[in-house]
């Protein structure tokens, strides 16, 4: 993936006159993640932009006169009600709307009075998809996840002979992605448990999350054109926390031959922020070393830049709360904490890997990266391996059990990326609660 240089826009030294923003555990001056929101007041969805507790209307700035150059030809890409022009304008688009941004909120700004005004309360505002999603993939990325998965439905052989060599994904469905908030009915369909002498219809019993983190596209490729490896990095936009809701014994019973279908076409959930990767430019990491006894990725996926700076360093949080735990005044009991660092490919291996073939990548097309497990307990990406596929239930603070999820739960992923010399920068969050059949 591209690198991107450091400059000051990610200056932990550096706060802002929102005084929110100081500190804040997502959106501080360095983050500046883009979003459309609905002000208050307002009727028409435009772009945003997260900066401490409040959002600026990117709309109202750019009709203010506060871009100027190419930042204001970024800003009026970025006002839009769906930003998929915005992301198909590339790397150099994001970058000068950043630094004009950073301007506008560094602390002393002389635009600060100008800028004020513009500013509605996050809270006050609706937050929406930030583009209209014509793809969506899921790769199946997370190793430790495949490893704990496979053994559950293939005890003999968790890891299929292709893991390792191709970056397995399915088509989802780009209909039923939903932003943050957004309730999700508990799918009806067929399941057959293994004592079961015939299928039934009717709701799941065994309904669960899955962690991921999403990857927005942007400029994308021609149909028949692959993207090399080494291009990868420009045609990724931004980053979002993603929910795979997943029906297990739905999907237990239909995904062979051909994968998943029904089990998770129902909901997918995302944070409404697009975190740009100018962002996250302080949290590249190697990716890791590769187990001894495990092939090199072969040269279409295999990119020295990406192996030095591929990977991201950031932890994800999975928290659940139950209708006990709220009537009991209880916080969110925390299912995982783990991180980025355990995917097997990095996104643009996914990316390089995806328009191999000469399939055509679009901007505002979605990637998962599929669940991200870390290697221990505490850092499963779904109930399904929590739970060892309903074996081992989880216990509460109230004293109550989950195997899978019930009717009034709501999951809640938050991620934060940290580390010595920068400042922490988050995605926010995406929740969903679920819904009786
Ligand atoms: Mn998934």
């Amino acid at each position: 993936m591209a690198h991107t240089l450091l400059d000051h826009t990610h200056d932990p030294a550096r706060r802002s006159w929102v005084a929110s923003a100081n500190g804040h555990a997502d959106f501080p001056l360095q983050n500046l993640p883009i979003g459309v929101v609905t002000p208050p007041g307002e009727t028409v969805p435009r772009g945003g932009v997260a900066i401490g507790d409040y959002v600026l209307d990117l709309a109202a700035a750019q009709r203010a006169g506060l871009f100027h150059g190419d930042a204001a030809s970024a800003a009026e890409l970025a006002a839009q009600p769906r930003l998929n022009a915005f992301l198909a304008a590339g790397p150099e688009a994001r970058q000068s709307l950043r630094l004009a941004l950073h301007a506008l909120f560094v602390e002393g700004a002389p635009a600060r009075a100008a800028v004020e005004p513009l500013l509605h309360p996050a809270r006050d505002c609706r937050l929406h998809l930030p583009a209209d999603i014509g793809d969506y993939t899921d790769f199946y990325a997370g190793i430790h996840h495949a490893m704990n998965v496979g053994k559950q439905f293939r005890p003999d052989q968790p890891l299929l002979p292709n893991y390792k060599y191709v970056p397995i994904g399915y088509h989802g469905r780009s209909s039923s992605i939903r932003p943050s908030g957004t309730p999700v009915r508990r799918p009806q369909g067929q399941r057959k448990g293994p004592n079961d002498a015939e299928p039934s219809f009717g709701p799941s019993r065994r309904l669960d999350y899955e962690l991921e983190l999403g990857i927005w596209i942007g400029p994308g490729n021609e149909l028949g054109t692959p993207i090399p490896i080494g291009e990868a990095g420009r045609h990724v936009a931004g980053f979002c926390l993603l929910n795979d809701w997943s029906a297990r014994d739905l999907q237990a019973w239909e995904y062979q031959p051909l994968g998943p279908f029904l089990a998770k076409n129902f909901a997918t959930s995302i944070s409404p922020w697009i975190v740009l990767p100018e962002a996250l430019a302080p949290f590249r990491v190697p990716q890791p070393a590769r187990p001894e006894g495990d092939p090199a990725p072969l040269p279409y996926l295999l990119d020295t830049d990406d192996q030095e700076t591929g990977a991201l360093d950031i932890e994800l949080e999975v928290l659940l709360m139950t209708p006990c735990l709220a009537a009991a005044g209880l916080a969110p009991h925390r299912l995982s904490i783990g991180s980025a660092r355990h995917l097997y490919w990095t996104v643009a291996q996914l990316v390089a890997h995806h328009a191999s073939n000469g399939c055509n990548l679009r901007p505002g097309d979605l990637l998962g990266t599929g669940t991200i497990s870390a290697p221990t307990p505490d850092g499963f990406g779904s109930l399904l391996e929590i739970s060892q596929g309903g074996k081992t239930p989880v216990t509460l603070a109230t004293g109550n059990t989950r195997t899978f999820l019930e009717d009034g739960d709501e999951v809640i992923i938050r991620a934060r990326a940290s580390r010595d010399g920068a400042a922490s920068i988050g995605f926010g969050e995406v929740r969903g609660v679920v819904l009786p059949a």
